[in-house]
């Protein structure tokens, strides 16, 4: 039956540069997933366009960074009114472009909305360090300028939000970048700011990767908020050591959750299941590894099976649907070459799922595996896809052993009645960010971020906001 999916986007999406819509010489086609066919045009901006937003960014900076912290926060719930206003049409957009349920992208939406006004009520406080017989030492926060934002396709709206928010309320202005697989949704939401705040302070340029590198060598730009895959991470990190340009990254990871024996089972299978196939697997805090205890092994495989088997897969238009196709082509043939290479190993079993769906689009059938080594693809790398592999374990230690075995480090989930064991294993977990009874999600005023190569440095919480700003120490004699 033809959905909202059929209908191609006929409209021209423009850049922000100095608060006015632009197009350029030359575009590119997006992709709806659901169909694996173009749907729209998106403008490919020049390098000159990229010069003149950083231009348009530091022009605004003079007076945007003046404002008091109060002044900024009226803009941004200005702002956050404006995409309240437009977010059915943006969602729309973002479930043609990114391929998510509906239901998920008017969430993605609400939950920008809110983050733009979150991140404004923490404050950011100077301090006072010492005061001795001699000196009153202060500590103080500087703006940093023009903040360059490179966001990648899972959550292009929610994680492009982030980086607005945190670095427009610290007082900086942006050049931001949405990743070439999701960028009209990101085009849009700017355009809804193009009314309610100063030209300049928020510009959003689209184009490939190329555009990406432009930034992180840009003399005009200040400081990086990256986030996306781990090897652009390091592209980037020395692309912008350069200029010693601050730089966080958030990159991926390889979740594990590690459900100990006397979790309430039928409570939270349904929760770390959901923890792994939400957004069809491709969230960067995804649960990716299972530890289950081998005297409940059997059952699990069972009960994740039964799940996996009852999810409705679909265009993100059609009625009820759980999970949409993989992002992209490229995402697509990845997690089924991963696939593949989990069929080579004999003692691994596929108890469902394994294969794409007999229809137009980048769908993969829900996957469940058993019985895998820790030494395989799917174990040790980021599938980012709706493949989940079930571990068994013998005792606890052996487990955090185990889901400490990896490159990654960006978070993790303990399961279990009681919650100060919980605790207690969480600490020995390297990862930014653990969870007991709970997996998935980001909070305005939590530090998020990846041990190891999961990131660098954190963002969000009042620890984010300062890596958006310079610390000043100022030794005043007493007189
Ligand atoms: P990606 O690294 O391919 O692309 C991310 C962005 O970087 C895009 O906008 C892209 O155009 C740009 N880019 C590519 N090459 C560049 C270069 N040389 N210089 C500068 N920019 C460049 O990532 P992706 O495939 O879009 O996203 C998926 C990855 O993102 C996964 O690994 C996922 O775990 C990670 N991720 C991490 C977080 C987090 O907060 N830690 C959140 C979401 C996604």
């Amino acid at each position: 039956m033809p959905t909202p999916s059929h209908t191609p986007e006929t409209r021209e999406f423009t850049h922000t540069i100095d608060g006015k819509g632009e197009s350029s010489p030359a575009s590119f086609d997006v992709i709806n997933p659901a169909l694996a066919e173009p749907f729209a045009k998106c403008p490919d901006a020049t390098k000159d366009q990229l010069d003149r937003a950083v231009q348009a960014a530091r022009k605004a900076f003079k007076s945007w960074s003046k404002l008091s912290f109060g002044e900024r926060r009226d803009y941004l719930h200005k702002f956050s009114k404006a995409v309240e206003a437009k977010a059915e049409d943006i969602a729309v957009v973002l479930t043609k472009e990114q391929g998510k349920p509906l239901s998920n992208a008017q969430f993605e939406l609400n939950v920008a909305a809110h983050e733009l006004c979150a991140f404004a009520d923490l404050e950011v406080k100077n301090e006072t360090l010492r005061v001795d017989k001699t000196h009153r030492v202060e500590q103080i926060y500087h703006p940093m300028g023009v903040v360059g934002g490179i966001a990648p396709w899972n959550f292009p709206i929610v994680l492009g939000t982030h980086k607005i928010a945190q670095a427009l309320y610290t007082g900086n202005t942006m050049v931001l970048k949405p990743s070439p697989y999701t960028p009209l949704a990101t085009l849009l939401f700017v355009e809804a700011s193009r009314d309610v705040l100063p030209p300049g302070v928020l510009n959003v340029v689209a184009g490939g990767n190329d555009l990406g590198r432009w930034m992180t060598e840009h003399p005009g730009i200040d400081r990086i908020t990256f986030t996306g895959s781990t090897a652009t991470g390091k592209k980037v990190m020395a692309s912008a050591a350069e200029s010693l340009k601050r730089v966080t990254l958030e990159l991926g990871g390889n979740d594990p959750a590690i459900i100990l024996d006397d979790a309430d089972f039928d409570e939270m299978l349904p929760r770390v299941f959901m923890g792994a196939f939400m957004n069809c697997g491709q969230i960067c805090m995804a649960v990716k590894r299972v530890f289950v205890p081998e005297q409940k092994y059997e059952p699990v495989v069972e009960a994740f099976t039964k799940m996996a088997q009852g999810l409705k897969v679909g265009d993100g238009f059609e009625p009820d649907v759980q999970m949409g196709p993989l992002q992209n082509k490229m995402q697509f043939e990845k997690v089924l070459d991963i696939i593949e290479d989990t069929r080579k190993h004999p003692a691994a079993r596929i108890t469902t799922g394994g294969h794409r769906l007999n229809r137009a689009g980048y769908f993969i059938a829900p996957t469940i595996v058993a019985d895998i080594d820790d030494d395989t693809r799917l174990v040790r790398e980021e599938q980012f896809g709706p493949v989940i592999p079930l571990l068994k374990y013998k005792s606890v230690d052996e487990a955090i052993e185990r889901a400490n075995n990896t490159e990654y480090g960006l978070c993790a989930s303990v399961w279990t009645k009681d919650v100060n064991k919980g605790a207690e294993v969480a600490e020995q977990i390297q990862a930014g960010t653990v969870w007991v009874n709970h997996h998935v999600g980001s909070e305005a005023d939590l530090p998020f971020g990846g041990f190891k190569q999961s990131g660098v440095g954190r963002e969000l919480g009042v620890m984010g906001l300062h890596t958006f700003m310079e610390s000043q120490v100022i030794k005043v004699p007493l007189q």
